[in-house]
């Protein structure tokens, strides 16, 4: 079981902000580059095709995802436009990438001669769209090496039954960060890389959120627009946002018991608040099971338009908060977004965790519902 309808712990995802957000970006792009909405992890736990559609509708041309897996749920569900799965794919499922139309980052030539052999056996496909990661610096997948990325370029100009040669492309470390040294380094060997190409292939990429909104001389012809299409500064607050970017993610419960405790009366494992007077207490449906995690206790929650906090340890399924004096069960608690004139936003839970809003947002489990507005 994934998620839990009947109790009244939800996400809204706020469409139109998912719209704003990507159509803003689209209308400042040269007309020629193209925008690939990442939605991999579930659209950063927007969730996949809700947000894919809308991402359409709003002028991307394309999606980004990390798995085959992930491209497979998109072409399921009539989604037609090219997908790029930007992690490595098991070479034993070339095939199915090609017979899908779906392509494949590739960083070695060896993945290339498997699958040659692979495709070979299956005749009547497609040619497997393909584009080669350049390692720059992210020091995560991609070619290095010149001798290695032209040998590997030749290799597909001498197999172009089998294969597109469709793109190249490097990711940025440091691309949301204020210090350029390191950026500039990268984008010289990318440079340098692309540039022993005999050829160039249809899409030269570079630019992931951060990258699109503050290098906009370097976007080439095809952007990988991620968590900015939920409203998410890339660079967290180090960076200003060139146009307003509207978060679409609200995470809403409320409370299902209202309790009055007494000077003395400890609140939850390991008691870790202890009542120094009357105090009425609000316990709330979610837990570290639904990706509020447990060093979110001390937070705060908005209840009416006030901040109300989280006390004593954040337990699996349900926490505690502290009330301000009796509230009714069933009123709505506001864990992130707005309430009255205060909001919490991703950031803010980030940041008292420790950690970027790109984690916040992916770790919401598939066991909070989402409501789409
Ligand atoms: N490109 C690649 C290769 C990525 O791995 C990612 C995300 O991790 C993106 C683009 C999108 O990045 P962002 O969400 O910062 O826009």
């Amino acid at each position: 079981m994934q998620t839990s309808y009947l109790r009244p712990t939800y996400v809204e995802i706020d469409q139109e902000a998912i719209y704003q957000n990507v159509h803003q970006e689209k209308e400042r792009l040269p007309k020629d580059t193209a925008l690939f909405a990442v939605v991999k992890a579930d659209a950063y736990g927007h969730g996949l095709l809700p947000v894919a559609r809308v991402c359409r509708k709003a002028g991307a041309t394309g999606f980004c995802v990390a798995t085959l897996d992930e491209a497979l749920v998109l072409r399921d569900a009539q989604i037609v436009e090219p997908i790029l799965v930007l992690g490595i794919t098991s070479v034993q499922e070339a095939a199915i990438a090609a017979s899908q139309n779906i392509s494949l980052t590739v960083a070695d030539e060896q993945w290339l001669v498997t699958a040659t052999e692979l495709l070979d056996q299956t005749p009547g496909l497609p040619p497997l769209a393909v584009h080669l990661a350049v390692d720059s610096g992210m020091g995560r997948i991609g070619f290095t090496e010149p001798d290695a990325l032209l040998a590997t370029a030749e290799f597909l100009q001498s197999h172009q039954a089998e294969f597109d040669f469709e793109g190249i492309f490097t990711h940025f470390a440091t691309a949301d960060q204020v210090d350029e040294t390191y950026f500039k380094q990268q984008v010289a060997k990318f440079k340098a890389m692309v540039a022993i190409l005999p050829e160039r292939p249809h899409y030269v990429h570079v630019a992931n959120s951060a990258t699109s909104l503050w290098h906009t001389d370097l976007v080439s012809n095809l952007i990988r627009f991620g968590v900015a299409i939920y409203g998410l500064n890339p660079s967290g607050t180090a960076l200003s946002e060139p146009y307003p970017l509207k978060p679409a993610l609200s995470l809403y419960s409320e409370l299902v018991y209202v309790k009055q405790i007494h000077a003395g009366d400890g609140v939850s494992y390991g008691a870790t608040h202890i009542a120094k007077q009357d105090e009425w207490i609000g316990t709330l449906p979610i837990g570290y099971a639904d990706g509020w995690l447990r060093r979110m206790s001390g937070m705060s929650v908005l209840i009416n338009g006030q901040r109300c906090q989280i006390v004593g340890r954040v337990c699996m399924d349900q926490m505690m908060v502290l009330l301000p004096k009796e509230l009714p069960v069933g009123t709505k608690v506001t864990l992130i977004g707005k309430d009255g004139d205060d909001e919490i936003t991703m950031q803010e839970v980030a940041d008292y965790a420790h950690t970027i809003h790109y984690e916040i947002a992916c770790g919401l489990k598939n066991r909070i519902p989402r409501h789409y507005l």
